[in-house]
């Protein structure tokens, strides 16, 4: 079949690869329809997960059509179509049965690489590296998916290929985060990052019953995408000073909760940048956290912060005084995608939120070096490419 695999930083390549089989009973393989990029894996190309493997198939959004299962696959069959949770999760173990499907104690095929990092081993992503499973992943014309009848859900009529694909990953990434937040009823959650993951994070934060979200971001048809289908006030972090801004908005106390959907590749205006650049590439530092740093100064007293932008490992000048003496809560994590996405499915089929306006360009799995490069540098407007392979 055909793959898009990862072959250094920067470099991407189709390739003909073995079809998947199925390797255990639980297995089944589906047939790829849309396959989605996904800010996660530009932390790929960027160069900035460790134990990547010349050859490995990336992408974690997917949706598509079982063609076969394993002989303990007892939800689903052969013809069916559905959208699969980008992690894997047993169903089994301690933290599955607890809800926490992203720290699954089975998902992840190759626990010892993440343990020596981590201490333990989260779960596994798909196409996502080999400290977390090694996993193929979903940009490619076939997918073998372990613990099928846990990571794979029917797609209810009515609800279309291209709105389906998000609640793979995106959506449920956006809705743990304002879920995180513990929303009550008046108040205001600040969103940094408009990509895919913060524009389903301000829905979520209003189905959740935020009655403010402002939403932080440079591109300006990210922050109207958040403003026309989100209904969020937008701050350009380019033309105002976000501490004031947000300081002001919310009448001198800051907003409630902080969302961070940006992670370790932030972008800061200044020097301030290239003091966290050069680290990174000296491998002083891993990450670049500006917006936690922004995040903890701007929320109020007592308030949320909801990280669920990627970091990988070590930062730098974390002001944790401020965080203490101000008694934030700091909630984060991968997503449990199996725990959010049926209700997710519910709320488009009820058309409360539909996703697929995230879909700014659908191409054919052979552009997908040219459509990883667009997006990562965000030209052509666009916000999510999706591969129809
Ligand atoms: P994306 O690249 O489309 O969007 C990121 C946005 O952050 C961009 O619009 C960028 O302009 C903005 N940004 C950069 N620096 C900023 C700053 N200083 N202030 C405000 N905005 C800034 O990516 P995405 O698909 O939306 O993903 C966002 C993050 O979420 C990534 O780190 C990704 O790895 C992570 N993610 C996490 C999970 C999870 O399970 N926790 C799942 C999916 C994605
Ligand atoms: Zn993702």
């Amino acid at each position: 079949m055909k793959a898009l695999c990862w072959v250094g930083t920067n470099h991407l390549n189709v390739e003909r690869v073995p079809d998947p089989e199925i390797l255990n009973p639980k297995d089944a393989i589906v047939r790829v329809v849309l396959s989605s990029v996904c800010g996660s894996d530009l932390h790929l190309i960027d160069g900035y997960v460790p134990s990547m493997r010349e050859g490995d198939i990336i992408g974690h959004e997917f949706m598509g059509e079982v063609v076969e299962v394993g002989p303990e696959v007892k939800k689903l069959k052969r013809g069916d179509r559905v959208v699969v949770a980008s992690v894997v999760g047993c169903g089994g173990c301690w933290f599955c049965d607890h809800g926490s499907w992203s720290l699954c104690d089975n998902g992840n095929a190759h626990a010892s690489i993440a343990e020596k990092a981590y201490g333990y081993s989260p779960g596994g992503i798909f196409g996502y590296s080999h400290a977390f499973g090694g996993y193929a992943g979903s940009h490619a014309e076939y997918i073998r998916v372990p613990f099928a009848d846990n990571g794979m859900f029917k797609i209810p009529d009515g609800v279309s290929d291209e709105s389906a694909v998000f609640v793979s990953d995106g959506f449920p990434t956006g809705f743990m985060a304002a879920d995180m937040c513990n929303i009550q009823p008046g108040d205001i959650v600040a969103v940094w990052g408009a990509g895919g993951v913060g524009q389903m994070a301000i829905r979520s934060a209003f189905l959740l019953g935020a009655s403010r979200v402002i939403a932080i971001d440079r591109f300006p048809e990210r922050l109207a995408m958040a403003r026309i289908q989100g209904k969020a006030e937008t701050l350009n972090y380019e033309e105002v000073d976000i501490l004031e801004a947000l300081k002001e908005m919310t009448g001198g106390r800051g907003p409630d909760h902080c969302i961070d959907a940006v992670g370790q590749e932030a972008d800061t205006p200044g020097a301030l940048h290239y003091y966290d650049l050069v680290k990174q590439q000296l491998k002083i530092e891993t990450d670049r956290p500006h917006v936690l740093r922004q995040a903890i100064l701007a929320c109020r007293k007592g308030g949320t912060l909801s990280i669920v932008g990627v970091y990988g490992g070590y930062i730098d000048k974390l002001p944790m005084g401020a965080a203490m003496n101000k008694a934030l809560t700091f909630r984060m994590g991968q997503m449990h995608a199996q725990k959010y996405i049926p209700r997710l499915l519910e709320h488009v089929q009820r058309g409360d939120v539909d996703p697929a306006y995230l879909l700014t360009h659908r191409w054919p799995l052979e552009r997908g070096q040219e459509g990883y490069q667009m997006f990562k540098h965000k030209t052509d407007e666009c916000m999510r490419v999706v591969f129809a392979p």
